[in-house]
């Protein structure tokens, strides 16, 4: 089966009710809520070639041109784990200005409200910006900008998280993780690593997610996405991780399954993700239904929602088609979301019983 569709189908328009549920999105990078439509408006401002790894790009790819929407569809209906990567990179490399920060923060919150978001913790890959060479306090500044003015026109409200990226090593993820500490008291709640977990095991953190902690910051990290069980154990006991991304080799370890279950340790679950990065071969091979029925504190998420062509509301209908979950079930997966959150206590509790 192509990893393409995979049982994911067809978008459909999700019920009202769970288009209207109140919902906190925990597991979201910037970068991928960039729409085709925005791809195409940053293309003109940076035209730049685009990366020829497969043949199938090479019609979108003629050098200095620039990206119109047809171009950033066809870059986004890729066919596998590469396609991916350069649809990503296509982004990261027209993301020049503080301006262009300002615009995709500002379209992200006013997407996220449209799903009925009212609270997000969203990663910023500061470990690309960083590699790239970028100056990163000016492009902050235009990222908060957009955060302002999405927070005011759209009743969102956003706090970040500074990512870094496994293989580049610690030394890069100290960079990282110096700045999150010098911007905290500026809607910096925390920090994660992302990427590949095979070449940047979690122990090489240890010391940095320490320190990070020490420094007030809330700490996540991908694990459990591409290798198993032992990569989201080493989360746990290296890092301190509070809450894991994607998580889903757990349920090859029931002794893991058990102690998240246990300590309350959140998951953050992007189910088309999984499926179109062929991290899971299809939708039904999922193992939400399993995780939820053992009672793991799963949040739902989306991930990179433009490149996976999902919302927060379709992965949650996904759940209802694919695994049967109620109504019920999806309340409390929504109560789930604002609970796993970095939020002080007093603040989860208002989201909560606004709720009611
Ligand atoms: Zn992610």
């Amino acid at each position: 089966m192509n990893s393409h569709d995979a049982g994911l189908g067809n978008l459909s328009e999700p019920s009202s009710f769970i288009r209207k549920l109140p919902k906190a999105e925990l597991h979201l990078h910037l970068e991928g809520t960039v729409d085709p439509a925005t791809l195409a408006e940053l293309s003109s401002r940076h035209p730049t070639p685009l990366p020829v790894l497969n043949n199938r790009y090479k019609d979108v790819s003629d050098s200095g041109r620039v990206l119109s929407v047809e171009d950033a569809r066809a870059l986004y209906d890729y066919k596998n784990f590469v396609g991916f990567l350069m649809a990503f990179k296509a982004v990261t490399e027209r993301l020049r200005d503080p301006e262009d920060y300002e615009l995709i923060t500002y379209r992200m919150i006013e997407k996220l409200a449209r799903e009925s978001v009212v609270y997000a913790e969203v990663y910023v890959s500061v470990g690309v910006i960083f590699w790239r060479g970028q100056e990163f306090d000016p492009l902050f500044e235009g990222m908060e900008r957009g955060r302002e003015r999405g927070e005011h026109d759209f009743g969102v409200k956003l706090n970040w998280i500074f990512d870094a990226v496994r293989h580049f090593g610690p030394e890069e993820a100290e960079k990282v993780v110096a700045k999150a500490i010098d911007l905290r008291r500026r809607n910096v709640i925390g920090i994660g690593i992302g990427g590949d977990e095979a070449r940047g095991p979690a122990k090489n953190f240890r010391e940095i997610y320490a320190h990070a902690a020490k420094q007030g910051l809330h700490l996540t990290a991908h694990a459990g996405e591409s290798t198993g069980p032992e990569s989201i154990w080493s989360a746990l006991r290296d890092l301190q991780a509070e809450r894991i991304g994607h998580g889903l080799r757990a349920v090859d370890d029931p002794a893991l399954v058990e102690h998240l279950a246990r300590t309350g340790t959140p998951v953050e679950i992007c189910l088309s993700s999984n499926v179109r990065t062929g991290c899971c071969r299809a939708i039904n091979e999922h193992p939400v239904r399993r995780l939820f029925d053992a009672g793991v504190r799963i949040t739902i998420a989306t991930d990179d929602p433009e490149m996976f062509g999902t919302s927060l509301s379709r992965e949650y209908e996904l759940l209802q088609n694919n695994f049967g979950f109620s109504d019920d079930e999806l309340s409390k997966l929504s109560d789930n979301s604002f609970e796993a959150s970095f939020l002080p206590p007093e603040e989860k509790e208002r989201y909560l019983r606004s709720r009611l």
